[in-house]
């Protein structure tokens, strides 16, 4: 009967949605579940074992806030994580044990520019026009060549993401 095949087909449907769900893909992130892109510089391998006993540490340390608590049901849904196979952003890491909260990636294709993106890229340009000239730039420095460009200090990235930003784009060239 057509009905039968149609409750059948929805049920293995959800049945293997259940399934994804319980598992790390090997292509998400383990902390943001976000895909990983892994010719990134910011996609990371986990290779050893003590990796996910740090996360349980951070997670605590956290407090079992929402993030955390989100991570901790990834990782005790498989048995071990270097087996899975799990790749992580390196900035999804250095916030989640620095205690920040999660960053947003933005999704390839349909790029999401803030005012804050736009400033940097603005930056960026500027960079790379006048990096010949040897002159050395703090971050400080930088987030105030953005103000005298009329961004506002809320619309512009406090230095710290200036500086994991950058990295991000240039590698350790900087
Ligand atoms: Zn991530």
């Amino acid at each position: 009967m057509r009905t039968d095949d149609l409750l059948m087909c929805n049920h293995s449907a959800g049945y293997f949605d259940h399934i994804q769900d319980s598992l790390i893909g090997k292509d998400h992130c383990v902390l943001c579940a976000e895909p990983v892109d892994v010719k990134k510089k910011d996609s990371r391998k986990v290779e050893t074992f003590g990796f996910e006993d740090r996360l349980q540490e951070v997670c605590f340390a956290r407090g079992y806030d929402d993030w955390a608590m989100e991570v901790q049901g990834r990782l005790e849904s498989c048995i071990d994580l270097p087996a899975e196979v799990a790749v992580y952003h390196s900035s999804c890491h250095a916030r989640f044990c620095c205690c920040q909260s999660k960053a947003r990636h933005v999704v390839v294709g349909r790029p999401v520019k803030t005012t804050a993106q736009q400033a940097l890229d603005r930056l960026c340009g500027h960079l790379e026009t006048y990096c010949d000239n040897n002159e050395m730039y703090t971050l400080d420095g930088l987030r105030t060549v953005m103000m005298e460009w009329g961004y506002r200090d809320q619309d512009a990235y406090g230095t710290r993401s200036i500086k994991n930003k950058l990295k991000e784009r240039y590698g350790e060239h900087m």
